[in-house]
């Protein structure tokens, strides 16, 4: 019985894949639930992408892969090595460099596999990063941003609250003056078909 076979993942995402490694390297994905201190009903949800992983989480899932990879002498990739640019999304955003805000990365040794502890050269600027550490921040990101898309969504809730109170205040103290009024979502004016 392997739980963490890609073809049970509902989602391939950064996540998931970093998950997988892992429970592999643990061995099960029980091991690797109470390594995360976590049940492996929850670690279960992460890994189908059912359920968002918090960024700690992810961060030590990240870390302990980057320390079995740092174990292992790398196997060269068999075949020629892809020269494909890399690029790194978690749901809409993606991994930039820090220096030139450039999207694309290559590894340093293209014959090599990816792996986390291994540099990754920015195409734009010849910067280099280590792929593990350009995840993080990625992740780290992808938290703030999904913080900020909350933020916004509230801030744009309370308006349209704020904005239908003084609608109402405003339509019951001046009605008649159609030019404060906005054309939609007048209430009361149903065409019956
Ligand atoms: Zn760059």
């Amino acid at each position: 019985m392997s739980p963490f076979t890609r073809e049970n993942s509902l989602a391939d995402t950064l996540y998931t894949r970093a998950l997988v490694r892992a429970a592999e390297i643990q061995g099960s994905t029980q091991a690797l639930a109470s390594l995360l201190r976590v049940p492996e009903n929850t670690l279960l949800r992460w890994m189908v992408g059912r359920a968002q992983m918090p960024l700690q989480a992810f961060l030590r899932t990240i870390q302990l892969i980057a320390d079995d990879e740092r174990k292992q002498a790398p196997v060269p990739r068999a075949g020629d090595a892809p020269s494909d640019k890399l690029r790194f999304k978690i749901g809409e955003l993606e991994a930039r460099c820090e220096r030139c805000d450039g999207h694309d990365f290559v590894q340093t040794d293209p014959s090599m596999p990816l792996r986390y502890i291994n540099e990754l050269l920015c195409c734009g600027c010849g910067n280099r990063v280590v792929h593990g550490n350009l995840i993080a921040q990625l992740a780290k990101d992808a938290v703030y941003h999904s913080k900020a898309l909350t933020v916004q969504r509230q801030k744009r809730t309370a308006a349209l609250l704020d904005k239908s109170r003084k609608l109402r205040g405003v339509q019951s103290a001046t009605r008649g003056d159609g030019s404060i009024l906005p054309a939609e979502g007048q209430p009361g004016k149903k065409t019956g078909g």
